[in-house]
C-alpha cells in the first residue's frame, strides 16, 4: 500500500488568508482543492509539499454568477456542479462536454475546476510509483536529470492533460489569480507554458480564484476527447472548437484548441483562417489538415504516436461538422464505446 508522506495541513476560510500562508511557507507549500490528483501524486512521491493549504472552507471560491456580460465560475466549483448546470450545458457546451468526460462520477464530485486547470503534466516516465522511477534513475521532471522521452531535450516534455483548459481557451476564458500582494487577471491561454516542469505562469504564492467567460452571444462550442477507455481515462487528445457564424452561414470567428499534444494546451491559428468562409466539407478538410500538420505529440502517453497525430485531423473534422449542425451523435457513441 502506498502511504502519504507527512505534511502540515492548513484550512483557512478565505482566499487572502490562504495566499498569506502560501507566501509565508514558500514554494514547499501547495494548494489542495479536491485532492484527486495531488494526493495520488504525493503517495507516489511525485509531489512532496511540506504544507498543504486547503481551499475546502473558502466559500467565495464556490460562486457561480451569471450576468449579461457572461458567467463567472469560482475555482472551487466541483466538476459535478459544472456538469449539473443546464446553463453551461446550453450556452457553453464545449466546457460542459469536457467536464463531463473528466475521470469518474466519484472523482468529479470532489474534483474542482481550479484543480483541473492547474493539473500537473503527465508522462509515461513520471506517472509511475517511486520504485519504478528509481529503477530508471528518475527523470528530469522529478529527482532525475534526463528526459527519457527525448534524451537530448533540455526541457521536460510531459503533457498537459487537463480536459477543461482547451475547452475554456476555445471559449476565450480569463482567469483571476490572487496573492497576498493583490490580484491579476490573464487570458487562460496565457496561464500555460510549454514546459512540462514549469507548466503554469502562476507564481507558487498565487491562487486561481475564478474563471470568467464572455457572453455566449451566438458562439457554439464542442469538445472531442480521445482516450483508451470510454468509461474514464485521461485524454491522449482533446480537440476544443468554438465557432461564431454570420447570418449568411460563413464563419465570423473561430477558435480551435488542442489538448494533450504538448506541455500546454495549443491554441492554433486555424480558426482565424476559417474566418469569412462557409463551413463546407472542403473548408473543414483544409482546417483539419492544417491543424494535424502542426500537432506534434510526443511518444510519452498512451497509444501510438503516429496514429494519434493522424487522429487530430479526424477529430477537428468531427468537431467542425458538429458545429455546422451535422448530427454527430452516432460518431460520438462509436468513439465512446470503443476500447482502443
Ligand atoms: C483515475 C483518475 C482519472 C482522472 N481522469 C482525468 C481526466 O480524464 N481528465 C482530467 O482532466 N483529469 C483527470 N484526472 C485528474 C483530476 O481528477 C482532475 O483533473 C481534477 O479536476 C483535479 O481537481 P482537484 O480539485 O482534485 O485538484 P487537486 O488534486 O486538489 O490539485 C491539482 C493541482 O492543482 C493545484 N490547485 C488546485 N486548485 C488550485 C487553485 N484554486 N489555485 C491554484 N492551484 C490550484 C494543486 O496545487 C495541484 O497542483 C483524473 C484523476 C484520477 C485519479
Amino acid at each position: 500500500m502506498m502511504r502519504l508522506p507527512w505534511f502540515d495541513y492548513r484550512a483557512p476560510a478565505s482566499a487572502l488568508e490562504a495566499a498569506r500562508i502560501l507566501a509565508a511557507e514558500g514554494p514547499d507549500a501547495m494548494v489542495i482543492a479536491g485532492g484527486t490528483d495531488l494526493l495520488p501524486n504525493m503517495k507516489r512521491r511525485q509531489q512532496t509539499p511540506h504544507t498543504l493549504v486547503s481551499l475546502r472552507r473558502v466559500q467565495a471560491l464556490k460562486r457561480f454568477s451569471d450576468e449579461q456580460a457572461g458567467v463567472t465560475l469560482g475555482a472551487g466549483l466541483t466538476l459535478t456542479q459544472i456538469v449539473r448546470s443546464d446553463r453551461l450545458r446550453q450556452a457553453y457546451r464545449g466546457l460542459w462536454q469536457a467536464a463531463a468526460q473528466v475521470a469518474t462520477v466519484h472523482l468529479r464530485n470532489a474534483a474542482t475546476l481550479g484543480g483541473n486547470l492547474c493539473l500537473d503534466t503527465r508522462c509515461n516516465y513520471y506517472n509511475q510509483n517511486l520504485e519504478w522511477r528509481k529503477a530508471i534513475d528518475f527523470c528530469m521532471k522529478k529527482d532525475g536529470e534526463t528526459c527519457w522521452v527525448a534524451t537530448a531535450s533540455k526541457r521536460c516534455v510531459a503533457v498537459s492533460s487537463t480536459d477543461c483548459a482547451p475547452a475554456l481557451i476555445a471559449l476565450d476564458a480569463r482567469v483571476r489569480l490572487a496573492s497576498a500582494d493583490g490580484e491579476r487577471e490573464v487570458p487562460l491561454a496565457d496561464l500555460y507554458l510549454n514546459d512540462g516542469m514549469h507548466y503554469l505562469a502562476r507564481r507558487p504564492d498565487e491562487i486561481l480564484t475564478e474563471v470568467a467567460l464572455p457572453a455566449s452571444d451566438g458562439w457554439r462550442s464542442t469538445y472531442w476527447k480521445l482516450r483508451r477507455r470510454g468509461s474514464f481515462d485521461f485524454p491522449v487528445l482533446g480537440v476544443a472548437c468554438a465557432v461564431k457564424l454570420a447570418g449568411n452561414g460563413s464563419v465570423e470567428r473561430a477558435r480551435i484548441v488542442l489538448g494533450a499534444v504538448a506541455s500546454r494546451p495549443v491554441l492554433t491559428d486555424a480558426g482565424e483562417r476559417l474566418a469569412g468562409k462557409p463551413l463546407t466539407d472542403d473548408a473543414i478538410a483544409q482546417a483539419a489538415a492544417d491543424v494535424a500538420s502542426r500537432a506534434k505529440p510526443m511518444d510519452n502517453t498512451d497509444l501510438d504516436l503516429y496514429w494519434r497525430k493522424r487522429v487530430v485531423g479526424e477529430f477537428v473534422g468531427y468537431a467542425l461538422r458538429e458545429l455546422r449542425g451535422d448530427d454527430m451523435d452516432a460518431v460520438r457513441l462509436r468513439i465512446a464505446k470503443q476500447v482502443l
